[in-house]
This record gives structure tokens, sequence and C-alpha cells, in this order.
């Protein structure tokens, strides 16, 4: 199958395969020659020196990111701030909101922890404010009087000209126009820029099309100021297919494909009316099929034919790059044209494991070690190198170790070039200049204003704050040169080290007391298929009646037809009736001695078998959910793995509780055994809206307590009578329910 008008076969390649496997072929091909490694030394000790010889660090912006780092209580609260500011639009909640927000972090103690000039500036910013919401404490030196004297609203002002600095840092314009004049060289040859039009994540439609305007007014200021040098010497521009569509995710592929393809095929004839360097961002993992499907569709439209500016990015932490190397290679051969292909590591980690871990996924798209990463960097250099002419290498990169390593593999100074972020990298980039004045470099640039900057600024403040990051180790004078120069194979050592080992595999999240409920990645074309194949077969009408110590009561059956379409016939019930609910109350009574009485530990096999029971049948649950409650895909897989996961949470934490010493005796002289005793019989009356999930919630944490239950789904918003009728008798249980909820069960009560 053909993807749309594409020369080529749809991406495939596995989702997350083993790190172990990738770690043995990688350690294979990735230990160079010793006379290779001896130069790699040296130049990477001296862009290493040049980065340490550059006094004003880049005007302070590195010292401050360690100082504010993300993973400090303040950095996540500078980052809050900045959200609020941008967004707030009166200047009293924004006050509020600097109040509430600045009480949270220790900003006070950051003043002389730094001389650069960016570090005092916003310590002193925040330091000033954390003083003004604390009146209680006695204000030390000037900056505590003045803030005092000041009072919030200068505080705001000298926060958002903190956020302001940052923001400038990191981006060279607030307009392209502006971008273009502060990109001018003082003298000599014109830089390499690649302008990036702040603006991801597109919620809306005007948001998609205010974003595509930019986009093509920008293609338009930097096309009418370029100069007459050939590709790839010339400028371009970076688009985030994202900020294109307001919904760029997989399960919207129809809508991606009519829509964004035609959006991008425009954006991208108007970089080939002037020559430019197009290139597609990298995104998220999940996103990253689609986006070849876009970009194939895109690349092998007519109107471009024989134009050689088209490029994609291409993330090494992901263990697919090699494969996307190689598909990408496969358009560009089928259509006899080049492609540009830059080779970044990715900047999208954190939200790369937790997606993966919240989704339950069997293994992560990408590394969680950072070493395998420059590993895999490395062997993508490899491929695209012997891929040239056909693929343009652009290394996008301000690690020194790497650059120096990709300098020993091209072993020339054409035919690529490397690239760093505007506001990252200068001292690097510059000594190499110096060194090596052949070599292309190119600034990749973002442009927009502080409104549009969260997104990139988050992605910055993550990237330069990590203590595995290059440019936050380097800038520290502290860590020796030896310690940068570490080769990731050496680092990894053996395929047994090549996963993290703090991070565990997403299925194993909360071992060793329960598995994580299985999930799946909408954004792997196989898996989908296969739970819309396997939902699609679900085509047996349900039959539902009340049920009553196992046995199904009969009655006079209804049809039940889906709310979403007249045509889907869901299956019959049999609604129950006041005597099933007084029968089942009564059967609860009857049965609940022996059920309390019954070993922890076998209340919690029976609450897992019950989860695997609705894991293995996960299809089944999924449809009933989408058909009888017309929930969406994603909405209905959540719903049947929170049924599962409250099955396993409430027998691990039964186990937690009352499974350990059950022979000590408890604090009255009875044994655990008898406390552990249930309190009666309990009524669960779940909400329609969640059929599945808030109904399983409360009926295992009642029966895991050792309790019998009644349960009902209450599709009438309380009213039905069966609801009610239990309702009433709530007042003579509510006592036992009280305490129960004490003991830690609250959801049954
Ligand atoms: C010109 C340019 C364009 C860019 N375009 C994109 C783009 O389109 N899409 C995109 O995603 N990024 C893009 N980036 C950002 C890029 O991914 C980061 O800047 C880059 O990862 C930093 O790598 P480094 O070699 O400079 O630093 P290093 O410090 O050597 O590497 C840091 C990187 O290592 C990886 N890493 C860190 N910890 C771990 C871990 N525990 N396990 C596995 N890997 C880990 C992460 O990718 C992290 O960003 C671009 C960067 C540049 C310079």
């Amino acid at each position: 199958m053909m993807t749309e008008s594409s020369p080529c076969p749809p991406f495939t390649a596995a989702y997350a395969p083993d790190d172990r496997v990738m770690a043995a072929r990688l350690l294979e091909t990735g230990r160079l020659r010793p006379d290779q490694d001896g130069r790699i030394d040296h130049t990477a000790t001296r862009l290493i020196d040049a980065i340490r010889a550059n006094d004003d660090r880049l005007g302070g912006i590195e010292d401050m990111l360690r100082e504010f780092a993300l993973s400090t209580k303040e950095g996540l609260a500078l980052m809050v701030l900045a959200e609020a500011l941008l967004r707030v639009p009166d200047a009293r909640t924004a006050d509020q909101f600097i109040e509430d927000k600045l009480g949270q972090g220790d900003f006070v103690h950051h003043e002389t922890k730094s001389s650069a000039f960016l570090v005092n500036a916003s310590a002193w910013a925040l330091g000033m404010s954390a003083r003004v919401i604390q009146p209680g404490e006695t204000p030390e030196g000037t900056i505590g009087r003045l803030a005092k004297r000041l009072g919030v609203p200068a505080v705001r002002a000298a926060t958002r000209q903190a956020m302001r600095l940052m923001g400038s840092h990191f981006v060279l314009g607030e307009t392209i126009e502006a971008a273009l004049a502060r990109g001018q060289p003082q003298s000599g040859r014109a830089p390499r820029y690649s302008f990036d039009m702040l603006g991801e994540g597109a919620r809306t439609a005007t948001d998609a099309e205010r974003y595509f305007n930019s986009y093509a007014s920008a293609i338009e200021a930097i096309g009418r100021a370029a100069d007459d040098r050939p590709l790839p010497d010339r400028p371009g521009i970076s688009v985030k297919l994202s900020a294109l569509h307001p919904r760029f995710e997989a399960l919207s592929r129809g809508h991606v494909m009519t829509e964004l393809v035609p959006r991008l095929i425009d954006l991208a004839r108007r970089a080939r009316a002037y020559d430019l360097n197009f290139t597609v961002d990298a995104e998220e993992a999940d996103r990253l099929e689609l986006s070849l499907d876009v970009i194939a569709a895109a690349f092998s439209d007519a109107s471009l034919a024989g134009w050689n500016g088209f490029g994609l990015a291409v993330q090494a932490y992901q263990k697919r790059a090699e494969a996307v190397i190689d598909y990408a290679d496969g358009l560009a051969r089928a259509l006899d044209r080049r492609m540009m292909v830059r080779l970044v590591k990715g900047a999208y980690w954190d939200t790369e494991i937790k997606r993966a871990q919240e989704r339950g996924l069997d293994d992560y798209p990408v590394f969680s070690r950072k070493a395998m990463t420059d590993l895999n960097y490395i062997a993508c250099a490899q491929k695209l190198l012997g891929l040239r002419p056909r693929l343009f290498p652009q290394f996008a990169t301000h690690n020194a170790l790497t650059v120096a390593t990709v300098l020993e593999l091209v072993g020339g100074d054409s035919g690529f070039e490397f690239q760093r972020l505007h506001g990252m990298g200068e001292a690097l980039y510059t000594r190499l200049s110096e060194d090596r004045p052949a070599l292309a470099y190119r600034t990749y640039a973002p442009v927009g204003s502080h409104r549009d900057l969260l997104a990139y600024l988050v992605r910055r403040l993550l990237e330069n704050g990590a203590n595995s990051s290059f440019v936050a180790v380097a800038a520290d004078d502290a860590v020796p040169v030896a310690t940068l120069l570490r080769r990731p194979a050496d680092i990894i050592g053996s395929p047994d080290n090549a996963r993290h080992p703090n991070i565990p595999l997403p299925r194993d999240l909360y071992q060793p007391r329960r598995a994580n409920s299985h999930g799946v990645e909408f954004g792997e074309r196989a898996a989908l298929n296969g739970l819309l194949a396997a939902i699609t077969a679900e085509t047996t009408p349900v039959a539902a009646a009340s049920l009553i110590n196992g046995k199904t009561k009969a009655g006079t059956a209804r049809q039940l037809v889906s709310p979403i379409s007249d045509t889907i016939v869901v299956g019959t019930v049999v609604d129950a009736t006041q005597e099933d609910a007084n029968e089942a109350i009564s059967a609860a009574r009857a049965g609940f001695k022996s059920w309390s009485r019954t070993e922890v530990q076998t209340r919690a096999a029976i609450l897992e078998g019950a989860a695997n029971l609705l894991e293995q049948r996960r299809a089944h649950f999924v449809a009933l959910l989408q058909h009888e409650g017309g929930k969406t895909l994603d909405d209905a897989l959540s719903e049947v793995r929170e049924a599962i996961d409250f099955c396993r949470y409430y027998a691990a934490e039964g186990r937690k509780l009352f499974g350990e010493g059950e022979t000590m005796p408890g604090p009255t002289g009875e044994s655990n055994v008898l406390r552990l005793r249930g309190r009666g019989v309990f009524i669960a009356i779940s909400p329609w809206n969640f059929p599945l999930a808030i109904f399983a919630g409360q009926v295992t944490a009642a029966l895991m307590a050792g309790n019998a239950v009644g349960a009902t789904v209450d599709r009438l918003r309380g009213r039905s009578p069966i609801a009610r009728g239990w309702r009433a008798d709530i007042g003579a249980a509510s006592g036992a329910g009280r305490r129960q909820t004490r003991r830690g069960f609250g959801g049954a009560s």
C-alpha cells in the first residue's frame, strides 16, 4: 500500500524495541580506532576550552539556568509565574498569583550564589518578591527595603523583566523583520539561519491559520532578504506540523492528510520560490508515523519536483531514528531528489518517558540513558554521511564531543553543515569557525512574541538545567575535561547497562506492588489497527441483566440502541426491579460473613483475576463503552484501564494494609485477621458517565476491605428507583462507612 500520493510504502519500524538489543549493535560499531580517538580528544578539548574561556558565559544565562533549573522548586515556580504573567490579563490577578507562587520557593537564598548578571537580575526580582510576601520577615539590606517600599506591582514588573531577558536570550526577534535585521552581520558573509516562527500545538483552527499566515509571511520576508548564494548556503525556515493543524494526532489522520498536507505543500511551494531550506521539525514520538505520512505526501507533490530544499529533522533519542533516515533516503531515491536531514538528539525526553508510562506501553520509544542517545547519534551520523549526496546532513548539537566525533567521521569540511540554537553554543561554534573557516554552520533562530515563547523556553530550560546536559556540565569548571570526553560506548560498556536502572519499564511502574494496566499507543499504526480490528470484531449484541450471587435474573428484555447511531444495537437489557434490589441486599447480607473471613490474599487474588480478565477482554469493554456510552476511543480505553488499575490498586492496598503480620494482636487485643473483617453490606451507586471505572472502583474497594456489596449504575442521575431506595438505607450503614473511610477505603463509603 502506498501512502496517499507518496511513492513509498508507509513508514514502519518497531515502536519501542529492547534497549539491550539495540545496544549490542551500537556498541559493535560505536568504537573508533585509537588514532581517531586521539584526534577527537584534541578537537573536543579545544572546543571545551573555548566554552570555559568565555567569560561572560553568554550574559550569565547558563548560571541562571543552573540556579533556577526546572528540577528545583524555584525554577518550577518561575515557569508557572512566567505562564501567569504572559496570560493573566489583569494586574490584580497577576499579583495574587505572584504572591501564591513565590510563597512556594526559597528565592531569597538565591541572592548571593552567583555573581553573573542575569542570575542576580532574576534572583533579585524573585528574592525581592519573596520578601514582599513575607511581611513578618526583617528585610536585610537594600533589596529588602526596596521591596517593602515598592510592593508587588513593582515585583510584577521586575519579574516580567527577568522573563523578558530570558526570552530575548533565546529569541532572535519578536517579528521576522526584527530577526532579519538582528541576524545581519556587522561585516563579512551573512551567516546561515533557519528561522523558526514560535508557536506549536495549535488548539483551534484559528490558531492553525494564524501560524500558517505567520510562516507564509516569514518565508516571503526571508526570501526577499536572501542573497543569491545557492542551496545549501541559503537561509531557511523550520515548521512544526502541530502548529498547522489543531488535531495533529494519529486518530485524526484522515483530517490531517486532507487538511494539513495541502497547507504544508503551500508553504513548501512558497519556500521553493526563493529556494530556501524548508525543514519540518521533529516533535513527539507518537506523531512520527503521521509526520512521515504528511512529509512523504508533501515531498512527493509534483509542484516541488526537482527542488532540493525540503528537509526533515530526525531525533537520535528515538529508537527508530535510523529507520527514519532510511525512509527519507527511500523517498529521495524514489523521486530522484535531495533531501536535507537535520540530526538532533531530541527535545521532548521528559514528555516521552511520562507519556509511555501513562500509556502503560511495553517499552519506551526513546532511550533512557543519555549515553545511548549519544551512541545512536553517532550511528545515525555515520548512516547519513554514507547516504550523501542524496541526503544532506545537518548536525545540530552543542556538544563538543559530538561535534568532534562527527568531524572525525566526515573527514572534510564540505557536503554537510552543523547547526546550533540561537542563544546556545556560541563559544563552541565561534572557536570552530576560527579553527576551520571552511566549515558551515547554521543558527536556528526562534522568532515571535513572548506570548508564544513558553513551550520553547520550557524545553530550553529543561535542556540547560539537566545535569546530563553537555552545556550545563561544560560550563561548570569543577567538572574535569576528561569526564566530558568519556565516550558513550565506554559509559554504556555492555548491553546490560543500556537501560537506566532507575527508570522502570512503563508496565512495571508500580512494581513490585502491582502491574500498570496495558495501554495502546495510537501513534503506532500497527497497535492502533490491532485494537480497532478487535473492537470491530465485537459484534455480538450484549444481553445484560441483574446478577445476584452469580445468577442472572430473568425478565422482560428491552432493546438498547446506541445514542451515537440508531443503527448500532448495543443489545438487550432486563431492568432491575425493586425486588431484585432487595434480593441482592439479602444475598449480600447472607454472604457477608464468609467473605469477610476470606483471607486477604485470596480477596486480592480474586480482584487481580478480575483485572486480568478485563485486560483480556479489553476490546469488548471498549466497544461497549463506545456504543452504549458514546465515548471516544481514547476515553473508552482510558476507562477500561482505570477499571483494571482500580482492581489491582485495591488488591495491592489491601495486601499492604492488612496482608502483613496477620497474627499480630491489634490495639484492642483482637488479631489483625479479626480487625480485617468487613463492616457489613455496602451499596455502590456509580454514575452513568463512568459506568465501568467508577463502578469498579467503588465495588473493589469495598470488597477488598471484606464487605459484601450491592451495586448499580444510576443512569438517571440520582433518580433511579433502586438508587433512591438504597440511598434511603445509607443512614443505617453510614456509621460503618465512616469507620471504613478512616481505615483507608474512602471510595467505598
Ligand atoms: C538547530 C537545532 C534544531 C533543533 N530541532 C529540533 C527538532 O526539530 N526536534 C527536537 O526534538 N529537537 C530539536 N532540537 C533540540 C535538540 O534536540 C536539543 O538541543 C539537543 O538534544 C541537545 O543536544 P546536544 O547534543 O546539544 O546536548 P547533549 O547535552 O549532548 O544532549 C542532550 C540530549 O540528550 C538526550 N538525553 C538527555 N538525557 C537522556 C536520557 N536519560 N536518556 C536518553 N537521552 C537523553 C536528550 O535528547 C537531550 O536533549 C534542535 C536543536 C538544534 C541545535
